[in-house]
């Protein structure tokens, strides 16, 4: 019987809203051997790892660890580890990644509200102030890039709200971190989660978590008997975290120096995950953020230069999203299909209310680069005139350009 071959994928450049293409460094990382969980090696990987992550979400939290799934996951272990059967958690809703946060809040037996934005706006300070004052909520959860409409909403004043009632705030950051500020301490975010496969530049599989002493203590109080902290019957038991893998206070004594055996850390996620980091650092966080902002500037001015039209509020798009509107008569996953054989570029399809509307498309990570842009915008405009649009020839690239002349 024969084999299917070694694993052998076509050579992709992948511009949609994520995965994107992984750092070639994060790959090479990946390939390093397994040691044991214990291995003083392993436990000082780990140490790093915390120390490097610290930095990237800017924060002094010393719980800033690796939760090991997908960022979904991780938006999962912090909500059901945060809120008890009962509780009452605010989610400002924009787009597709806010409904998720319901979907998930009412799982954990929360009573969750919401106040939401047409899609392709933010939600503004004072209805989320307002929806506060009605509801009283344990957790305000928001989205801080929602990729299904590429929006970024803004958490000035969010602190503050939530001081006033007593409220914790999580962040889902996994399709902004790195790549657009998140200064997690400045702005007083109590837990943000994220994942390697945005700005981040690795594969899906580990999401990096931070999470204040706030946080920690709403978290351990829920420690469960399996830990051996507390003893049957104590009260604090009455409402154990209702997930295993997903439980942070044990996820939290595995990463401490106890090292409490939890799960089997994915050691080569970890690997991966430490060097995202690494190349992040070493080129630094601003300069990092600074590279998203300008080939993200650079592919929207560009989608503009074909004559293509870029949906949502401007003002607070992501820096490293675009969501373009499919021109009247073109079929956008056919375009989409040409550029992916064609030119071996992938760009994103959408969901909900823009499904067939727009077509989304990301500089993110290792992929926010000049040839990465140019070849996307002119890979674009030849597809497109081949469909029958009429776009500017060359004007993608010319736009483009402009933006870096005028930047270097
Ligand atoms: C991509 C994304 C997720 C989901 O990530 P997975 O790794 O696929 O689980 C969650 N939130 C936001 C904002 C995202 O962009």
């Amino acid at each position: 019987m024969s084999l299917p071959g070694p694993i052998d994928p076509p050579a992709r450049l992948l511009m949609g809203p994520g995965p994107i293409t992984a750092h070639p460094r994060v790959l090479q990382a990946m390939s390093a051997q397994l040691v044991g969980q214990y291995d003083p090696f392993m436990t000082d990987a780990m140490g790093e790892v915390m120390g490097l992550y610290r930095r990237v979400f800017d924060t002094a939290n010393e719980h800033t660890l690796l939760i090991d799934s997908t960022a979904r996951g991780a938006i999962e272990a912090a909500l059901v580890s945060l809120l008890e059967p009962g509780d009452r958690v605010l989610v400002p809703v924009m787009g597709r990644f806010g409904h998720l946060l319901v979907e998930i809040a009412e799982r954990c037996g929360a009573e969750v509200h919401t106040v939401t934005a047409p899609w392709g706006e933010v939600v503004p300070l004072e209805a989320i102030a307002a929806a506060m004052e009605a509801a009283r909520p344990k957790v305000l959860a928001m989205v801080h890039g929602d990729t299904s409409t590429t929006m970024r909403q803004p958490f000035d004043g969010l602190r503050e709200l939530c001081d006033r009632f007593d409220c914790l705030l999580y962040a889902d950051v996994t399709a902004t971190l790195g790549g657009n500020p998140f200064p997690t301490d400045a702005w007083g975010v109590d837990a943000a989660t994220a994942g390697l496969q945005k700005c981040l530049g690795g594969p899906s599989g580990s999401a990096p978590a931070t999470f204040s002493p706030r946080a920690v203590k709403a978290i351990e109080s829920r420690r469960s008997i399996e830990a051996g902290i507390r003893e049957p019957g104590d009260p604090a038991t009455a409402h154990p975290i209702r997930s295993n893998y997903f439980d942070l206070a044990m996820i939290f004594d595995y990463w401490s120096p106890r090292r409490l055996n939890h799960h089997t850390e994915a050691t080569t996620m970890l690997y991966g995950a430490r060097e995202c980091a690494r190349v992040i650092l070493e080129e630094g966080l601003g300069a990092y953020q600074a590279r998203h902002d300008l080939h993200g500037r650079a592919m929207l001015t560009g989608v503009e230069g074909l004559g293509l039209a870029v949906y949502g509020d401007r003002e607070h798009r992501m820096a490293n999203i675009v969501a373009v509107e499919i021109p009247d008569g073109i079929d956008g996953e056919a375009v989409r299909g040409a550029l992916l054989r064609d030119f071996g570029i992938e760009i994103g399809t959408s969901f909900g209310p823009l499904a067939g509307r727009v077509w989304r498309i990301g500089t993110m990570g290792w992929n926010a680069r000049t040839d990465a842009v140019l070849a996307t915008l002119a890979a674009l405009e030849a597809v497109l005139r081949r469909h029958g649009a009429s776009v500017a020839p060359g004007g993608g690239v010319d736009a483009a350009y402009d933006v870096y002349g005028t930047a270097a």
